[in-house]
C-alpha cells in the first residue's frame, strides 16, 4: 500500500456551504492558500426552506454577485414571513427592503464556493484533528483512504453536528438539546396561504417549529420537535392542522428530507468558537436566527472567522482573541433577535413585528399574547426561560453579551 496522502495549505476550511464560502473569500482576497474539505459530492442538496434574510441577500450579492438563476426556486422571491396562532389570528409581515431571493441550496452554495476561488476537495470527510500550537494536521478519508492536511489554521463550518467541534470538546454534543426538523413535498389541490410568504405556526400543538410555504408547485409542510419524536406522526398532525383551519389540501407526500439543530446555544450565548488554532463558526458555532434563519448568521460569522485569521497574522496575535472580539457583532444580532426584552425595546428582526402587532385590534392583541405564552411553555423542559431573560440583562446594563459563557 502507498503511503497516506499529505497536503499543505495556509488555511483548511471544514464544510463547503455558506459560511465555508465566506471564510473563503476573504481569505482568499487576501492571497492565502485555502483548502475547503467536503464531505458530499458537489453541487450537494441541503435541506433548508431556502428563504434569505434582506442581510443574508446583501451579503450574497456584494460578495459574490447577481445571483444566477439556477439558484433560486419558484416562486423566486418571498416577501416576507405571516406569523400564525392558535386563535387563528395571521400576521403577515414584510421583510425590511422589499422580497428576498427563495435559494435552491444546492446551487446557490455551490455557487458560492465556487465563487469564493477557494480549492475544494470534496467527496472528502474531516475526521479529526491535533493542533501541536504551530500547524494543525487534520485527518480525512477519501475514497476509502487517509488524507492528512497540515494547515497553519483550521476552520470548522460543517453544520449542527460539528465534527471539528466534536474532536476539540468531545461531550459538546451531549450537552446540548437536539431537536428533529422534517418536511414533506406534496403537490397542491387547494392552498389559501399565501404563496408570497413563509409561514410559521406558533402552536404548542403542532410542534417546537411549524412552517408551511410552495415550492416549485410543491406545497412543503414542515415540522420540529425534541430529537427522538416521531415525524410521520407529526407531521400527519400538521397536515391535518391545515386542512381543518386553513383550507389547505394536498396530495401524499412525494419527497420527505430531515435532518438533526442545534437550536439552543444562540438563544442563550452558549457558543462554541473553538482553541488554539482552531476556529468554529456558522451554524457549527450555534448560529441560528429566529425561524430557522441561518444562513445570514453563517454567511457573516464565516467572513469574521476569515477575517481573523488574517488580523492575527498581520498583528501577530493569538487567533482566539482576534475571533472572539470581532464575532461579539455578530452574537450581539444572533442573540439579540431571541432577547425578550430586545424585542420589546429595540428592533432586532428584519421584519416589523411590532408594527404589524399594533394594528392589531386590542383584544386580538390579548389573544396573541396569550397564544405566545402558551406556546413558550413547550419549551420549559430546557430551562433556557431564566438564560435568557440573565442574558438579557447583561445586554441591557452592559452593552454586550458575556463572553465567558462561549466555549
Ligand atoms: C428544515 C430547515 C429549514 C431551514 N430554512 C432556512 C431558511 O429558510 N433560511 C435560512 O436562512 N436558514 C434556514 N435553515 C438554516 C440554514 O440551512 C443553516 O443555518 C445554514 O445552512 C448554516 O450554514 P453553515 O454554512 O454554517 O452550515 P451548513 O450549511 O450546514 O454546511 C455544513 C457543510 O459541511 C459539510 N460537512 C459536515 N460534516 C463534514 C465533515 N465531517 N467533513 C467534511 N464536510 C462536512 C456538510 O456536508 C455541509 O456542506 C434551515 C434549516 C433547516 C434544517
Amino acid at each position: 500500500m502507498s503511503d497516506p496522502q499529505e497536503i499543505r495549505t495556509d488555511v483548511l476550511i471544514v464544510g463547503a456551504s455558506l459560511a465555508a464560502s465566506a471564510a473563503a473569500k476573504r481569505l482568499v482576497d487576501a492571497g492565502f492558500d485555502v483548502v475547503a474539505l467536503e464531505r458530499r459530492t458537489l453541487p450537494r442538496d441541503k435541506v433548508c426552506s431556502g428563504i434569505l434574510s434582506p442581510r443574508g441577500h446583501r451579503f450574497l450579492v456584494e460578495n459574490f454577485g447577481p445571483l444566477p438563476p439556477e439558484a433560486l426556486h419558484e416562486p423566486a422571491s418571498c416577501r416576507g414571513v405571516t406569523f400564525h396562532f392558535p386563535s387563528m389570528i395571521s400576521i403577515p409581515m414584510d421583510f425590511n427592503g422589499g422580497p428576498t431571493p427563495h435559494l435552491h441550496r444546492k446551487f446557490s452554495d455551490y455557487w458560492a464556493i465556487k465563487q469564493s476561488g477557494v480549492t475544494v476537495h470534496d467527496n472528502t470527510t474531516f475526521l479529526d484533528l491535533r493542533d501541536d500550537g504551530k500547524e494543525v494536521t487534520v485527518r480525512a478519508r477519501k475514497d476509502c483512504r487517509d488524507v492528512f492536511y497540515r494547515a497553519r489554521f483550521v476552520i470548522g463550518a460543517d453544520g449542527p453536528k460539528s465534527g471539528v467541534t466534536k474532536s476539540l470538546y468531545p461531550d459538546y454534543r451531549t450537552g446540548i438539546a437536539w431537536f428533529m426538523v422534517g418536511q414533506k413535498f406534496q403537490r397542491i389541490i387547494e392552498c389559501p396561504l399565501d404563496r408570497d410568504y413563509f409561514h410559521f405556526w406558533f402552536h404548542p400543538g403542532l410542534g417546537h417549529y411549524t412552517w408551511s410555504h410552495e415550492r416549485n408547485d410543491q406545497q412543503i409542510v414542515g415540522v420540529g420537535f425534541p430529537a427522538g419524536g416521531n415525524l410521520h406522526r407529526a407531521h400527519a398532525n400538521v397536515e391535518r392542522y391545515l386542512e381543518e383551519k386553513h383550507g389547505v389540501r394536498l396530495e401524499p407526500a412525494e419527497k420527505l428530507e430531515g435532518c438533526a439543530q442545534n437550536f439552543g446555544p444562540s438563544l442563550i450565548n452558549r457558543y462554541v468558537f473553538g482553541k488554539g488554532n482552531v476556529l468554529i463558526t456558522g451554524q457549527a458555532a450555534g448560529f441560528f436566527n429566529m425561524l430557522a434563519e441561518g444562513m445570514s448568521c453563517a454567511l457573516h460569522s464565516g467572513a469574521i472567522s476569515g477575517e481573523a485569521v488574517i488580523e492575527a497574522l498581520k498583528r501577530n496575535l493569538p487567533v482566539q482573541e482576534v475571533y472572539r472580539t470581532l464575532i461579539a457583532s455578530e452574537v450581539r444580532r444572533c442573540t439579540d433577535q431571541w432577547n425578550p426584552l430586545q424585542i420589546l425595546l429595540g428592533n432586532p428582526h428584519e421584519a416589523d413585528f411590532k408594527a404589524s402587532f399594533r394594528r392589531l385590534s386590542r383584544r386580538d392583541r390579548i389573544r396573541v399574547v396569550r397564544d405566545l405564552l402558551d406556546f413558550l411553555r413547550i419549551y420549559a423542559p430546557y430551562k433556557w426561560g431564566r438564560q435568557m431573560l440573565g442574558q438579557a440583562m447583561v445586554r441591557l446594563l452592559k452593552g454586550d453579551y458575556p463572553s465567558e459563557r462561549w466555549l
